[in-house]
C-alpha cells in the first residue's frame, strides 16, 4: 500500500515517540518494560494504516499490540486513529521499520503471536523472497516467538495463499485452522482490515489459516 505522499507524516511520527517508537532496538528483550506490564504481546507485520491493529488493541485490552510498517505515509493514519481515540490506546506501539529485521527488535519468544494480513502478493515468481511468508521471513519469525508460537494470516490472494500454504508446510509448520471463505461463516471476534473490507465487499473470498511452529 502506497498512500499519496504526505510531506507532513515525518513530522507527526516525530511529534510522538511514545506511539511510534524511534529506535525499536533500545527495547529488544525490554516489551515489558516499555508497556508497563507483563501481557502477551501480538505483532502485525504489514500494518498498514492500521484498523485491524488499533482495533484489535482496543477490543482486547488484556494484550499488548505492535503494528509494523514500511512506510511513514501509511502508518501515519494508524497513527492518527491512536491520537483521536479519547481514551488512547495504552496497549498499542507502532514500528515504521522493515519486517526483515525483526530480529533487530524482539528476543526470541518475547513476541506470543504474529499477524499476517493481506501482504503484498509479489507475483513474479523472481520477487518470491519478499513474500512474508517467504521461507527467510519465516525463519526471522520463528526466531522471536516461542517454540511453538503462531502465524494468524489472511489474505485475497489465491495466489499468495497457495505459496503460503506450501512455505509454511514445507518448513515443518503445523496447521492449525484453514478457511477458504472466511466471510462464509464470520467469526464474532474477526476485525476486518482495510483491504479485507474493500475486496469482501466486491464479494472476493478471504483465505486465512493459523500455522504453528513445532518444537
Ligand atoms: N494489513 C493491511 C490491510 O490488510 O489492510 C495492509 C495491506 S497492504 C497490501 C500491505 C502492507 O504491508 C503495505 O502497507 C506495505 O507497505 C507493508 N509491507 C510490505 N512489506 C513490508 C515489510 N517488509 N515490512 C513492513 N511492512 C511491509
Amino acid at each position: 500500500m502506497r498512500a499519496r505522499y504526505k510531506p507532513w507524516a515525518a513530522d507527526l511520527i516525530e511529534s510522538h515517540p511514545e506511539i511510534v517508537i524511534p529506535d525499536p532496538t533500545l527495547l529488544k528483550g525490554k516489551w515489558q518494560q516499555e508497556f508497563g506490564n507483563d501481557q502477551p504481546l501480538h505483532i502485525e507485520a504489514g500494518t498498514g494504516k492500521g484498523r485491524f491493529i488499533v482495533g484489535m488493541a482496543k477490543a482486547n485490552p488484556e494484550i499488548n499490540y505492535i503494528g509494523i510498517e514500511l512506510f511513514d505515509s501509511v502508518i501515519v493514519t494508524a497513527l492518527e486513529s491512536v491520537l483521536e481515540s479519547p481514551e488512547g490506546v495504552p496497549n498499542l506501539r507502532l514500528l515504521r521499520v522493515d519486517a526483515k529485521n525483526l530480529a533487530d527488535y524482539f528476543e526470541k519468544a518475547e513476541v506470543d503471536r504474529l499477524y499476517l494480513n493481506f501482504s503484498d502478493p509479489w507475483p513474479k515468481t523472481r520477487h518470491a523472497k519478499r513474500r512474508l511468508t517467504h521461507e527467510s521471513f519465516l525463519k526471522i519469525y520463528q526466531s522471536i516467538l516461542p517454540a511453538d508460537g503462531e502465524i494468524h494470516f489472511k489474505t485475497d490472494n489465491r495466489g499468495l495463499f497457495e505459496y503460503s500454504l506450501v512455505s509454511i508446510s514445507e518448513y515443518g509448520m503445523l496447521l492449525k485452522d484453514v478457511s477458504l471463505d472466511l466471510h462464509a461463516n464470520e467469526p464474532e471476534w474477526n476485525i476486518m482490515t482495510e483491504y479485507e473490507e474493500k475486496f469482501s465487499k466486491k464479494g472476493q473470498p478471504i483465505y486465512r489459516m493459523e500455522a504453528q511452529f513445532q518444537e
